[in-house]
């Protein structure tokens, strides 16, 4: 018993003194010490055995007070890296993080998503070739997610429900055995709302909506992803929003997602940044439609905000292009419409990223690890 315990208690410190450098960014050894109440032969134990596992470096001195100046730790955030993914029907996105979640490469191709061998293959070489550009050896790879447009299953290796890519079923065996690091699917509005949870971990209780291709949704409740009973939670995409209204995908009519989704707004053959810069000129056509598009966003926002009284964040594919003018006007929209007004926006943008899913996609892995060092 005393010697697990012992062991335990080395682990522990091991990992706060981990955790505390990554924190901290820069840190001295007597800093560490008196942070945690550790003793300095004890630090000096742990910072000896990170450095020799190339998981922290010396990084030049702390720059204070008089006299001799202490060395100065810091994480080494290329040490591990993940891979992240996303999949659309006929692109695909890839992208590499460090373990602060800094985009370090990205590769994107055109290729027409499908269930064969070839296709999987090239998805492999793709990461591949990314991690040969970023110069990051196999080993240091924690693992790669692959964010789905669909449901999947909750230990991310099969897709429960992908009726955009017609993959209901699809497990991803024929992917995974090809890499030596664990690899995942996951859920597309899911990716953005980590990514979104990464970026402003202040945000613990929010509606997420990904304005995406196709619309996504996720609850965050005390800064975790809501997955619910069977991995629908936030899936707002399929509420009803018009009675006897447009097809939606599902098979049904007048859903959400037919109204709220990129696609939605978007006429064959345009796409966001065509359609924002038009807008921004004042191009009537384009002005139209985004009012028309502000007014069904209203509604939408306004029944989930009646059911769930917190913060709403956007994001998604349209994300990158709002501005503070589309937030007001749609909160101006909101106001009119609702039975209890508000005086604060409680509306905001989110991670303005053109790759949201793909790096969503990667953190998963990277807080795994920093969870379990
Ligand atoms: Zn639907």
């Amino acid at each position: 018993m005393e010697k697990i315990s012992m062991n335990d208690i080395r682990k522990k410190n091991y990992s706060d003194v981990y955790r505390l450098i990554y924190q901290e960014r820069r840190i001295s050894k007597s800093k560490i010490a008196s942070s945690l109440e550790m003793s300095l032969p004890t630090v000096t134990q742990h910072l000896s055995t990170l450095e020799t596992e190339g998981l922290i470096e010396k990084q030049g001195q702390m720059a204070s007070g008089i006299g001799r100046k202490a060395a100065a730790y810091s994480i080494r955030p290329e040490a591990r890296v993940s891979v992240g993914v996303e999949i659309l029907p006929d692109y695909i996105t890839a992208v590499v993080l460090n373990l602060y979640g800094t985009v370090l490469g990205k590769k994107e191709a055109q290729l027409s998503f499908s269930e064969k061998d070839e296709y999987f293959q090239a998805l492999h070489d793709m990461i591949c070739e990314l991690l040969q550009e970023t110069n990051i050896p196999g080993d240091a790879v924690l693992g790669a997610g692959i964010g789905m447009q669909g449901l999947v299953s909750e230990d991310g290796q099969r897709m429960l429900y992908g009726k955009i890519l017609d993959c209901t079923g699809l497990t991803i065996h024929p992917l995974s055995e090809r890499f030596p690091y664990p690899v995942r699917l996951i859920h597309d509005a899911e990716c953005a709302a980590e990514l979104e949870l990464w970026r402003n971990p202040e945000l613990t209780d929010v509606i997420y909506l990904s304005l995406g291709v196709h619309l996504g949704g996720a609850i965050i409740m005390h800064s975790q992803i809501q997955r619910g009973r069977t991995g629908r939670t936030g899936t707002v995409e399929h509420m009803t929003l018009v009675e006897g209204g447009r097809p939606c995908y599902c098979g049904k009519l007048g859903c959400m997602e037919c109204y709220c989704s990129v696609n939605a707004m978007l006429e064959e053959g345009e796409n966001l940044s065509d359609f924002f810069s038009r807008l921004r000129q004042g191009a009537s056509r384009q002005v139209g439609r985004w009012a028309e598009y502000l007014d069904y966003l209203a509604m939408a926002l306004n029944n989930l905000h009646m059911v769930l009284d917190c913060t709403i964040v956007l994001g998604g594919h349209i994300a990158p292009y709002l501005i503070k003018q589309d937030i007001d006007m749609l909160f101006s929209k909101l106001q009119d419409r609702t039975a209890f007004p508000e005086e604060e926006n409680f509306i905001c943008i989110g991670a303005q990223e053109n790759h949201a899913v793909a790096a969503g996609a990667a953190i998963p892995f990277i807080r795994t690890f920093l969870e379990t060092i």
